[in-house]
Protein backbone atom coordinates (compact mmCIF):
# COMPACT_ATOMS: atom_id res chain seq x y z
CA UNK A 1 0.00 0.00 0.00
CA UNK A 2 0.66 3.41 -0.75
CA UNK A 3 0.41 6.69 2.01
CA UNK A 4 -0.75 9.33 -0.04
CA UNK A 5 0.82 12.56 0.19
CA UNK A 6 -1.56 15.40 0.91
CA UNK A 7 -1.96 16.75 -2.65
CA UNK A 8 0.54 15.56 -5.57
CA UNK A 9 0.44 12.37 -7.42
CA UNK A 10 -0.76 8.97 -6.20
CA UNK A 11 0.17 5.96 -7.75
CA UNK A 12 -0.58 2.42 -6.95
CA UNK A 13 -0.34 -1.07 -9.31
CA UNK A 14 -3.44 -0.18 -10.54
CA UNK A 15 -4.36 3.56 -10.01
CA UNK A 16 -3.29 6.87 -10.90
CA UNK A 17 -4.76 9.54 -8.94
CA UNK A 18 -4.16 13.34 -8.31
CA UNK A 19 -5.22 14.50 -4.96
CA UNK A 20 -7.40 17.86 -5.66
CA UNK A 21 -9.45 19.10 -2.75
CA UNK A 22 -8.62 16.37 -0.72
CA UNK A 23 -9.96 13.97 -3.28
CA UNK A 24 -8.09 11.33 -5.08
CA UNK A 25 -9.01 11.86 -8.59
CA UNK A 26 -8.11 9.22 -11.21
CA UNK A 27 -5.61 10.69 -13.70
CA UNK A 28 -8.00 8.82 -16.70
CA UNK A 29 -9.33 10.16 -20.55
CA UNK A 30 -13.14 9.00 -21.13
CA UNK A 31 -11.29 6.77 -23.23
CA UNK A 32 -9.27 4.78 -20.28
CA UNK A 33 -12.22 5.17 -17.64
CA UNK A 34 -14.79 2.54 -20.24
CA UNK A 35 -11.98 0.62 -20.82
CA UNK A 36 -11.67 0.09 -16.79
CA UNK A 37 -15.26 -0.34 -16.47
CA UNK A 38 -15.60 -2.67 -19.34
CA UNK A 39 -12.49 -4.99 -17.50
CA UNK A 40 -14.55 -4.96 -14.77
CA UNK A 41 -17.92 -5.79 -16.09
CA UNK A 42 -16.06 -8.66 -17.89
CA UNK A 43 -14.38 -9.76 -14.71
CA UNK A 44 -16.48 -12.46 -12.52
CA UNK A 45 -18.27 -10.96 -9.71
CA UNK A 46 -17.01 -10.04 -6.27
CA UNK A 47 -17.99 -7.17 -5.26
CA UNK A 48 -20.04 -4.01 -6.17
CA UNK A 49 -17.33 -2.02 -7.56
CA UNK A 50 -18.41 2.05 -7.70
CA UNK A 51 -17.70 4.97 -9.62
CA UNK A 52 -18.34 8.05 -8.85
CA UNK A 53 -17.95 11.73 -10.74
CA UNK A 54 -17.20 15.32 -8.57
CA UNK A 55 -18.08 18.83 -9.86
CA UNK A 56 -17.65 21.64 -8.36
CA UNK A 57 -20.65 21.60 -6.37
CA UNK A 58 -19.51 18.33 -4.93
CA UNK A 59 -16.12 19.26 -4.18
CA UNK A 60 -17.94 22.23 -2.35
CA UNK A 61 -19.98 19.83 -0.22
CA UNK A 62 -17.54 17.57 0.45
CA UNK A 63 -15.00 20.24 2.54
CA UNK A 64 -17.53 19.53 5.28
CA UNK A 65 -19.06 15.94 4.97
CA UNK A 66 -17.27 13.43 6.67
CA UNK A 67 -19.05 10.85 5.51
CA UNK A 68 -19.18 12.31 1.52
CA UNK A 69 -15.16 12.20 2.17
CA UNK A 70 -15.20 8.71 3.02
CA UNK A 71 -17.48 7.37 0.31
CA UNK A 72 -15.33 9.51 -2.31
CA UNK A 73 -12.06 7.63 -0.95
CA UNK A 74 -13.44 4.21 -0.94
CA UNK A 75 -14.71 4.68 -4.46
CA UNK A 76 -13.07 2.87 -6.83
CA UNK A 77 -12.97 5.29 -9.68
CA UNK A 78 -13.41 8.74 -9.29
CA UNK A 79 -13.90 11.05 -12.13
CA UNK A 80 -13.54 14.78 -12.61
CA UNK A 81 -17.01 16.30 -14.19
CA UNK A 82 -16.09 19.56 -14.98
CA UNK A 83 -14.19 22.16 -16.44
CA UNK A 84 -13.45 24.05 -13.62
CA UNK A 85 -11.98 20.65 -12.02
CA UNK A 86 -9.97 20.71 -14.83
CA UNK A 87 -8.61 23.80 -15.12
CA UNK A 88 -7.43 23.47 -11.19
CA UNK A 89 -5.56 20.62 -11.85
CA UNK A 90 -3.89 22.09 -14.43
CA UNK A 91 -2.61 25.16 -12.41
CA UNK A 92 -1.77 22.84 -9.58
CA UNK A 93 0.88 21.29 -11.95
CA UNK A 94 -0.43 17.91 -12.73
CA UNK A 95 -3.35 18.30 -15.37
CA UNK A 96 -6.05 15.40 -15.72
CA UNK A 97 -5.89 14.71 -19.35
CA UNK A 98 -9.81 15.48 -19.62
CA UNK A 99 -13.04 15.98 -18.28
CA UNK A 100 -15.01 12.16 -17.84
CA UNK A 101 -18.55 13.50 -17.59
CA UNK A 102 -21.04 10.55 -16.02
CA UNK A 103 -23.45 11.88 -18.68
CA UNK A 104 -21.67 11.10 -21.54
CA UNK A 105 -19.72 7.90 -20.10
CA UNK A 106 -22.42 5.77 -19.80
CA UNK A 107 -23.50 6.32 -23.44
CA UNK A 108 -19.70 5.61 -24.41
CA UNK A 109 -19.78 2.86 -22.33
CA UNK A 110 -23.14 1.01 -23.52
CA UNK A 111 -21.60 1.97 -27.06
CA UNK A 112 -17.84 0.22 -26.59
CA UNK A 113 -20.19 -3.07 -25.44
CA UNK A 114 -19.40 -5.71 -28.70
CA UNK A 115 -22.65 -6.64 -30.45
CA UNK A 116 -22.09 -10.30 -29.48
CA UNK A 117 -21.83 -9.31 -26.06
CA UNK A 118 -25.25 -9.13 -23.77
CA UNK A 119 -24.84 -6.58 -20.87
CA UNK A 120 -27.53 -6.77 -18.40
CA UNK A 121 -28.82 -3.36 -16.52
CA UNK A 122 -30.59 -1.78 -14.27
CA UNK A 123 -31.72 1.92 -13.83
CA UNK A 124 -32.41 3.28 -10.66
CA UNK A 125 -33.79 6.81 -9.88
CA UNK A 126 -35.54 9.60 -11.45
CA UNK A 127 -38.89 10.77 -11.75
CA UNK A 128 -41.51 7.56 -11.72
CA UNK A 129 -42.53 6.48 -15.77
CA UNK A 130 -38.24 8.34 -16.55
CA UNK A 131 -36.26 5.38 -15.97
CA UNK A 132 -38.90 3.05 -18.31
CA UNK A 133 -38.76 5.74 -21.39
CA UNK A 134 -34.88 5.37 -21.18
CA UNK A 135 -34.79 1.88 -21.35
CA UNK A 136 -36.50 1.77 -24.49
CA UNK A 137 -34.31 4.33 -25.60
CA UNK A 138 -31.62 2.44 -24.56
CA UNK A 139 -32.89 -0.95 -26.18
CA UNK A 140 -33.21 0.97 -29.34
CA UNK A 141 -29.92 2.58 -29.56
CA UNK A 142 -27.93 -0.41 -27.69
CA UNK A 143 -29.84 -3.83 -28.93
CA UNK A 144 -26.70 -5.88 -27.12
CA UNK A 145 -27.73 -3.83 -23.34
CA UNK A 146 -30.88 -5.59 -21.60
CA UNK A 147 -32.43 -3.25 -19.19
CA UNK A 148 -33.87 -5.73 -16.84
CA UNK A 149 -35.16 -3.67 -14.01
CA UNK A 150 -36.11 0.07 -13.51
CA UNK A 151 -37.12 1.67 -10.44
CA UNK A 152 -37.98 5.16 -9.26
CA UNK A 153 -37.88 5.27 -5.51
CA UNK A 154 -40.43 7.59 -3.14
CA UNK A 155 -39.25 10.77 -1.76
CA UNK A 156 -37.36 10.20 1.53
CA UNK A 157 -36.94 6.52 0.93
CA UNK A 158 -32.98 6.67 1.75
CA UNK A 159 -34.58 7.15 5.44
CA UNK A 160 -36.88 4.24 5.22
CA UNK A 161 -35.18 0.63 5.74
CA UNK A 162 -38.15 -1.28 4.52
CA UNK A 163 -37.58 1.06 1.68
CA UNK A 164 -33.90 0.13 1.05
CA UNK A 165 -34.70 -3.67 1.19
CA UNK A 166 -37.31 -3.58 -1.15
CA UNK A 167 -34.59 -1.71 -3.52
CA UNK A 168 -31.96 -4.26 -3.04
CA UNK A 169 -33.51 -7.19 -3.66
CA UNK A 170 -35.49 -5.82 -6.56
CA UNK A 171 -31.73 -5.93 -8.22
CA UNK A 172 -30.69 -8.98 -6.64
CA UNK A 173 -33.73 -10.43 -8.18
CA UNK A 174 -32.31 -9.47 -11.45
CA UNK A 175 -28.75 -9.39 -10.73
CA UNK A 176 -27.65 -6.62 -13.75
CA UNK A 177 -24.26 -6.65 -14.15
CA UNK A 178 -24.12 -2.65 -14.47
CA UNK A 179 -26.68 -0.65 -12.03
CA UNK A 180 -26.87 3.26 -13.57
CA UNK A 181 -27.70 5.23 -10.04
CA UNK A 182 -29.71 8.95 -10.93
CA UNK A 183 -30.73 10.49 -7.55
CA UNK A 184 -29.04 13.45 -7.57
CA UNK A 185 -25.82 14.02 -5.24
CA UNK A 186 -25.05 13.11 -2.23
CA UNK A 187 -27.87 10.73 -1.90
CA UNK A 188 -26.39 8.35 -4.50
CA UNK A 189 -23.29 7.77 -3.75
CA UNK A 190 -24.61 7.84 -0.02
CA UNK A 191 -27.01 4.81 -0.80
CA UNK A 192 -24.52 3.10 -2.87
CA UNK A 193 -21.51 3.12 -0.22
CA UNK A 194 -23.48 2.50 2.60
CA UNK A 195 -25.34 -0.60 0.33
CA UNK A 196 -22.17 -1.22 -1.40
CA UNK A 197 -21.59 -5.06 -0.28
CA UNK A 198 -25.06 -6.39 -0.85
CA UNK A 199 -25.74 -4.98 -4.21
CA UNK A 200 -25.88 -7.40 -6.62
CA UNK A 201 -24.35 -5.81 -9.52
CA UNK A 202 -20.72 -6.12 -10.92
CA UNK A 203 -20.81 -1.96 -11.12
CA UNK A 204 -22.88 1.03 -10.23
CA UNK A 205 -21.94 4.15 -11.69
CA UNK A 206 -23.60 7.58 -9.67
CA UNK A 207 -24.45 9.53 -12.40
CA UNK A 208 -26.81 12.20 -11.31
CA UNK A 209 -29.02 13.25 -13.98
CA UNK A 210 -27.90 10.93 -16.79
CA UNK A 211 -31.00 8.40 -16.89
CA UNK A 212 -32.91 11.88 -17.60
CA UNK A 213 -30.70 12.32 -20.44
CA UNK A 214 -31.31 9.33 -21.66
CA UNK A 215 -34.75 9.48 -21.46
CA UNK A 216 -34.98 13.26 -23.28
CA UNK A 217 -36.47 14.24 -20.09
CA UNK A 218 -33.72 16.63 -19.99
CA UNK A 219 -31.98 18.11 -22.99
CA UNK A 220 -28.32 17.94 -22.19
CA UNK A 221 -25.78 21.29 -23.43
CA UNK A 222 -24.58 20.88 -27.33
CA UNK A 223 -21.44 19.96 -27.68
CA UNK A 224 -19.65 22.92 -27.88
CA UNK A 225 -20.93 24.03 -24.42
CA UNK A 226 -19.51 21.15 -22.92
CA UNK A 227 -16.42 21.46 -24.73
CA UNK A 228 -16.13 25.48 -23.63
CA UNK A 229 -17.21 24.33 -20.13
CA UNK A 230 -20.49 26.11 -20.51
CA UNK A 231 -22.44 23.24 -19.45
CA UNK A 232 -23.94 24.95 -16.18
CA UNK A 233 -25.30 27.59 -18.30
CA UNK A 234 -27.58 25.77 -19.72
CA UNK A 235 -28.72 23.76 -16.77
CA UNK A 236 -28.77 26.82 -14.98
CA UNK A 237 -30.79 28.57 -18.19
CA UNK A 238 -33.21 25.19 -18.00
CA UNK A 239 -33.64 24.75 -14.39
CA UNK A 240 -33.49 28.41 -12.64
CA UNK A 241 -35.36 27.92 -9.66
CA UNK A 242 -33.15 24.80 -8.20
CA UNK A 243 -29.62 25.67 -9.56
CA UNK A 244 -29.44 29.78 -8.93
CA UNK A 245 -28.74 29.39 -5.27
CA UNK A 246 -26.16 26.03 -5.56
CA UNK A 247 -24.57 27.87 -8.42
CA UNK A 248 -23.75 31.20 -6.47
CA UNK A 249 -22.86 29.54 -3.45
CA UNK A 250 -20.70 27.54 -5.47
CA UNK A 251 -19.06 30.83 -7.77
CA UNK A 252 -18.43 31.85 -3.92
CA UNK A 253 -16.64 29.11 -2.44
CA UNK A 254 -14.88 27.38 -5.34
CA UNK A 255 -12.48 30.32 -6.07
CA UNK A 256 -11.37 30.34 -2.62
CA UNK A 257 -10.56 26.53 -2.66
CA UNK A 258 -8.47 26.62 -5.34
CA UNK A 259 -6.75 29.45 -3.59
CA UNK A 260 -6.26 27.80 -1.11
CA UNK A 261 -4.92 24.25 -2.67
CA UNK A 262 -2.49 26.94 -4.93
CA UNK A 263 -1.17 27.55 -1.65
CA UNK A 264 -0.21 24.23 -0.31
CA UNK A 265 0.61 22.64 -3.67
CA UNK A 266 3.96 21.29 -3.05
CA UNK A 267 5.51 23.16 -6.49
CA UNK A 268 5.21 26.10 -4.48
CA UNK A 269 6.32 24.47 -1.43
CA UNK A 270 9.77 23.50 -3.25
N1 LIG B 1 -33.66 12.01 -7.87
C1 LIG B 1 -34.31 10.85 -7.49
N2 LIG B 1 -34.65 10.69 -6.18
C2 LIG B 1 -34.36 11.62 -5.25
C3 LIG B 1 -33.67 12.80 -5.65
C4 LIG B 1 -33.33 12.96 -6.99
O1 LIG B 1 -34.57 9.97 -8.30
O2 LIG B 1 -34.69 11.41 -4.10
C5 LIG B 1 -33.28 12.15 -9.29
C6 LIG B 1 -33.96 13.28 -10.02
O3 LIG B 1 -35.25 12.87 -10.44
C7 LIG B 1 -33.00 13.50 -11.17
C8 LIG B 1 -31.63 13.20 -10.54
O4 LIG B 1 -31.90 12.51 -9.34
O5 LIG B 1 -33.24 12.52 -12.18
C9 LIG B 1 -30.91 14.49 -10.17
O6 LIG B 1 -29.80 14.58 -10.94
P1 LIG B 1 -28.88 15.88 -10.90
O7 LIG B 1 -27.58 15.55 -11.52
O8 LIG B 1 -29.64 17.04 -11.40
O9 LIG B 1 -28.66 15.97 -9.39
P2 LIG B 1 -27.85 16.99 -8.60
O10 LIG B 1 -26.80 16.18 -7.96
O11 LIG B 1 -27.30 18.00 -9.60
O12 LIG B 1 -28.87 17.58 -7.67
Amino acid sequence: MVIAPAIGEHVTSERNTFRLFDVDMDVVTMRESVDRLISWLDAPFSECRYAVTPNVDHVVMLRNNREFQDIYRDAHLVLADGSPLILASRLLGKPLPERVAGSELVPKLLSAIPADRQLSCFLLGAAPGVADRAARHIHERWPSVQVNGTYSPPLGFEHDDQECERILSRIADVQPELTIVGLGAPKQELWVHRHQTRLASKVALCVGATIDFLAGEKVQAPVWMRRWGLEWTHRLASEPRRLFGRYAKDAWIFPQLVWKEYWRCPKRQA
